[in-house]
C-alpha cells in the first residue's frame, strides 16, 4: 500500500527542516511530505503512512524546537485557498485553508474591509495552526472569530467540522492539543468577520497609547493593525533575520498564598489577577530577575529586547535551546520555587 502512495504523492526522503521552522533549526526528517488539496490527504490518510510511522503535522514551523532528527513522517500542510462562504451587509464567512500563511490572511481580510482579525496580524505561522494554538495577541484571539474548523481524523481519514464550541478553546489552547492530540489534521478553517469598522478592539493599553501617539480618535481596523505591526516589531525578532519560536515559556499562575509569600520577598513581583482567586505572574519578569534577559548561553540566547524570547545566535540545535530553556526553568525555580512550563512545542 505505500508503495501506491509514495508513487502518488510527493514524498520526499531525509529532509532538512531548517527552512521549515522560525528557529532555524537543521534537523531532519527521514519522510517529509506536503499535501496540496483534499485529494493528497485523502491519499495520504488511506495509503496508513501515518498509521504506521511516527508523524507530526507542521505548519509554519514558528512554536516549535526539534531538538533532534525527527524519526518519521512530518506531514507540512501545503494546501491554499481563500473563499467567501456567505456574506450580508453586516458579516461575512470566509474559509481558509491550513496552508496560507497567517498574517498575509489577517492583512488581505483587514483590507478588504473583513473585520476581527486587525490585531493578529504579523503573527508567524498557517492558517491550520490558528485553532490547534488558539493565537491571541492584544485583546483578541482566534477563537473570537472562528466559526468551524474542517479536519479530516488520522486513524480513519473521515471529514468532520468542528463548531467553535468543539474546539474547547483555552489559552493558547484548544481540543486539538488535549484529548485529539494527534488525531486530526486540520485542513482548513472558517472565521467569521463584520464589516462594522468601528468594532475593532482598541482597549489594550499598547494599542490605545500607540493610537494616541500617533492623534488617531476613531481609528479604522487598519489602522490598529498598522499600530500592532509596529509595536510587535519593536518588541520582537524579526524571525527572518533572528531565529525564534516566540515566547518560549507561558506566564506560570499561582494561588494567593504563594503570591503573597513572592511578594514579601519581591513587593514589585509582576503579577495580574488570572480569575478563580489565582494570579498569573509575568515569566519575562522572573526570567529578567535571574538575569538572563540578553545574555547567551553558547550559540542560544535570552532575547535583549523580551526576556520571554528564545534566539537562535547562529547555527544553534534543538538540544542547545533545550538546555538553555532547562536552566532557566532551574534558575526561576531556585529562586522563586515557581516551575515555568514551555509554550514553545519541543519535539524529541
Ligand atoms: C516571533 C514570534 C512571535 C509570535 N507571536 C505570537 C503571538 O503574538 N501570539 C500567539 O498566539 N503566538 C505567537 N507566536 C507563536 C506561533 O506563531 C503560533 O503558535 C502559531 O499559531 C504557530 O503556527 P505554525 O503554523 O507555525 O504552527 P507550528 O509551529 O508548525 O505548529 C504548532 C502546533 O500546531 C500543530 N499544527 C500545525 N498545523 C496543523 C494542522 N494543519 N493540523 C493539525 N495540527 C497542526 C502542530 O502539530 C503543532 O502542535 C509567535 C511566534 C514567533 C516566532
Amino acid at each position: 500500500m505505500h508503495t501506491i502512495i509514495w508513487k502518488l504523492m510527493n514524498i520526499e526522503e531525509n529532509v532538512s527542516l531548517k527552512s521549515y521552522n522560525t528557529f532555524g533549526l537543521d534537523a531532519k526528517a527521514s519522510i517529509f511530505v506536503q499535501p496540496k488539496d483534499e485529494k493528497d490527504v485523502s491519499k495520504l490518510l488511506q495509503g496508513g503512512l501515518l498509521a504506521s510511522e511516527r508523524f507530526f503535522i507542521l505548519g509554519g514551523g514558528s512554536n516549535i524546537v526539534f531538538v533532534a532528527d525527527f524519526a518519521g513522517v512530518v506531514v507540512r500542510m501545503a494546501n491554499k485557498g481563500i473563499s467567501i462562504v456567505s456574506e450580508d451587509d453586516r458579516r461575512v464567512v470566509v474559509e481558509a485553508q491550513a496552508g496560507e500563511v497567517w498574517s498575509d490572511f489577517a492583512w488581505d481580510m483587514t483590507r478588504r474591509g473583513f473585520y476581527g482579525l486587525e490585531n493578529l496580524v504579523e503573527i508567524p505561522g498557517c492558517v491550520g495552526a490558528a485553532p490547534v494554538q488558539n493565537v491571541g495577541a492584544y485583546g483578541v484571539e482566534a477563537k473570537d472569530v472562528i466559526k468551524a474548523v474542517v479536519a479530516y481524523e488520522i486513524a480513519t481519514g473521515c471529514k468532520r467540522i468542528f463548531t467553535n464550541t468543539d474546539c474547547k478553546f483555552g489559552y493558547r489552547d484548544s481540543v486539538f492539543k488535549n484529548e485529539l492530540k494527534d488525531k486530526y489534521i486540520v485542513f482548513s478553517v472558517m472565521f467569521e468577520l463584520h464589516k462594522d469598522r468601528t468594532c475593532t478592539k482598541t482597549d489594550y493599553s499598547a494599542i490605545s497609547n500607540g493610537l494616541k501617539e500617533r492623534n488617531i480618535l476613531s481609528p479604522t481596523p487598519m489602522q490598529v493593525a498598522e499600530v500592532v505591526a509596529d509595536i510587535r516589531k519593536q518588541k520582537l525578532p524579526d524571525t527572518k533575520e533572528i531565529g525564534s519560536a516566540g515566547s518560549f515559556f507561558k506566564n506560570p499562575i499561582v494561588g494567593e498564598q504563594k503570591l503573597e509569600l513572592l511578594m514579601k520577598d519581591y513587593p514589585t513581583i509582576v503579577h495580574y489577577a488570572s480569575g478563580d482567586g489565582k494570579y498569573k505572574l509575568a515569566a519575562a519578569w522572573l526570567i529578567e530577575q535571574c538575569g538572563w534577559k540578553g545574555k547567551s548561553l553558547g550559540r542560544v540566547g535570552v532575547y535583549a529586547k523580551q526576556a520571554l524570547v528564545l534566539v537562535n545566535n547562529g547555527g544553534c540545535t534543538g538540544s542547545e535551546v533545550q538546555k538553555l530553556s532547562e536552566t532557566i526553568v532551574a534558575d526561576v525555580e531556585n529562586k522563586f520555587g515557581v516551575r515555568l512550563e514551555t509554550e514553545a512545542i519541543i519535539v524529541k
